[in-house]
């Protein structure tokens, strides 16, 4: 499976050294999120607006949902189902629902849980640690299986709830691969440290991942999502990433796993 980190940021970063775009990630052509800086980073990295074809949502926080750029999508006729949290999809359904009918996709609603099949993929929706964006919604983070791969997207939530790790234990088969929140950086100790990671906390999920079989030893972990404020804080360098066996995702950055 390749994936593309085509957004890697939250916070209005400013051009220049260290630039991120709002967070989205491609999954061959499975997208996660579709901030309304979607355009801007597929352009950077070179990816086609037409390379997308299942679009799932998180949540509908601003920095990951955006009404026009999911219009803008559906009008180009590639995508065959858009899947969200039951609420957010019901909000979907009523900002572009005439648009996906004539353009013949499907909006899928889904639950913590549950496994749901989306063209080529199968997707595990996972309850997050987040704080709520908005009535009758909850937040929702994934295991994303696709061509004989298992990635497990763990993306603006902390510490992932009891249900979602005794999800993922029950699948059997750990993840080869794990995108993790690191929005707070290296900064371990800050009052959002309940709904967002630090590389450190990222680090030590991914180690209690491994311990219930729920990630593969040998699996490479990527810390997203970063924040403008943190960075500046302090930017992680090689030596700080090494010993919590964390990489952070490159801004247009491709893998192959
Ligand atoms: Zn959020
Ligand atoms: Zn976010």
């Amino acid at each position: 499976m390749k994936i593309t980190f085509l957004g890697t940021g939250v916070g209005k970063f400013k051009p220049g050294p260290g630039f991120r775009t709002d967070t989205t990630t491609l999954f061959d052509s499975l997208l996660v999120d579709a901030p309304a800086t979607l355009a801007a980073s597929m352009e950077a990295a070179g990816v086609r607006p037409d390379a997308v074809q299942q679009l799932v949502y998180t949540h509908s926080h601003g920095d990951h949902y955006d009404a026009d750029t999911l219009r803008r999508l559906l009008a180009g006729g590639k995508l065959d189902h858009v899947a969200a949290h039951t609420g957010l999809a019901a909000r979907i359904r009523e900002q572009a629902g005439a648009l996906a009918d004539e353009r013949g996709t499907q909006v899928v609603p889904l639950e913590p849980g549950a496994k749901t099949v989306l063209g080529p993929f199968s997707v595990l929706a996972l309850e997050a640690n987040h704080h709520s964006p908005g009535p009758g919604e909850v937040n929702l983070n994934y295991l994303i299986e696709g061509g004989g791969k298992r990635v497990l997207y763990l993306v603006d939530a902390c510490v992932p709830p009891m249900s979602a790790v005794k999800a993922l234990v029950q699948e059997a088969v750990p993840a080869d691969a794990l995108i993790i929140d690191a929005t707070l950086a290296l900064r371990d100790v800050h009052e959002h440290m309940f709904v967002h990671c630090s590389l450190q906390t990222a680090s030590r999920v991914a180690r209690a991942l491994r311990a219930h079989g729920a990630l593969r030893p040998e699996a490479p972990v990527y810390g997203t999502h970063f924040a403008r404020t943190h960075l500046e804080f302090k930017p992680p360098v090689s030596e700080d990433l090494e010993p919590l066996g964390v990489r952070m995702a490159e801004e247009g950055g491709c893998v192959e796993v």
